[in-house]
């Protein structure tokens, strides 16, 4: 079987610029042959994904926050106009104030775990609600993005290490609820990549450096590997793939203890 995305279309969030995590999986889908939508975060983002959406032959963008579920329904509705139906969603979404990204994790406050829990994992059960009428008819498949220190710790990770154990519970339960639909829901798991998001966990460069090092395969993920792994996942060769987490991380997850050299 071939791996391409040829007559499918789906909805990517979370452009912010060419180094996100979600325009790697845009670029590849593209090239595996699928039409695709945007939405992004306000108007700022929306100037900036413009031009992106277009080099992949997309005018479909749609301003969505996944805090609002107006702004969700909006998007959805002005989504649902053009395509009634879809055959994937991407979720590349995440939040956490800068400032509990860094220091102790005892001292995350009450409101910052909500925001970031509410953004980084909880928004993936209301963008798949939405999704769900678009592909009850012929099946799918939601995507999510998640990082290991959702299971064990990161230094610095913090609040977000615990967004990401919800989300790939999330995962785990709405693969579950949505596979007699014939859809399905799986997480890709990344190791540390340079983005704005990334860049906003304390010691970001120091941790990049250390798992290049480090890793089984001595790299980083890139955007084509986590690109093609969500090809893999949206095209009909994953058809028996659900409720996943898998990880694209040069096999950093393995591993108990640094390489000899590094110790
Ligand atoms: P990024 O900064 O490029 O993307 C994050 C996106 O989240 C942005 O487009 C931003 O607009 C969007 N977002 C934040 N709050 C939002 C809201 N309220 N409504 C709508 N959109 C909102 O960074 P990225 O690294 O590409 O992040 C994408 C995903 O990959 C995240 O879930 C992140 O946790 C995950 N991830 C990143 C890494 C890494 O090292 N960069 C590793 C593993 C997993």
């Amino acid at each position: 079987m071939v791996v391409q995305l040829k007559g499918k279309r789906g909805l990517i969030m979370g452009v912010a610029n060419d180094r996100s995590i979600a325009w790697g999986i845009a670029k590849a889908m593209h090239e595996a042959g699928a039409e695709l939508a945007f939405s992004y975060q306000g108007e700022a983002f929306g100037k900036r994904l413009a031009p992106l959406a277009e080099s992949v032959g997309s005018d479909l963008m749609v301003d969505m926050d996944v805090t609002s579920d107006e702004s969700l329904d909006a998007g959805f509705a002005q989504l649902a106009e053009r395509w009634p139906t879809i055959d994937f969603l991407v979720h590349a979404v995440a939040f956490s104030d800068k400032s509990e990204l860094t220091g102790r994790f005892i001292n995350t406050s009450r409101r910052n775990f909500k925001n970031s829990l509410d953004i980084s994992a909880y928004s993936f059960i209301e963008v798949a609600r939405r999704a769900h009428p678009m592909m009850r008819e012929t099946g799918g498949t939601l995507l999510t993005l998640t990082y290991q220190g959702s299971n064990k710790v990161v230094p610095n990770y913090n609040v977000m290490g615990v967004a990401k154990a919800a989300l790939e519970s999330i995962t785990r339960y709405l693969a579950n609820d949505l596979g007699p639909d014939g859809i399905r829901v799986n997480a890709i798991s990344p190791g540390p990549m340079k983005t704005l998001a990334g860049a906003a966990i304390g010691g970001a460069r120091k941790t990049y450096k250390f798992t290049e090092q480090n890793t089984p395969m001595r790299a980083n993920a890139t955007l084509e590997a986590v690109g093609g792994t969500a090809v893999w996942l949206a095209s009909d060769a994953g058809s028996c793939t659900t409720g996943e987490i898998v990880h694209v991380d040069g096999g950093y997850h393995v591993l108990a203890m640094p390489q000899p050299e590094f110790l």
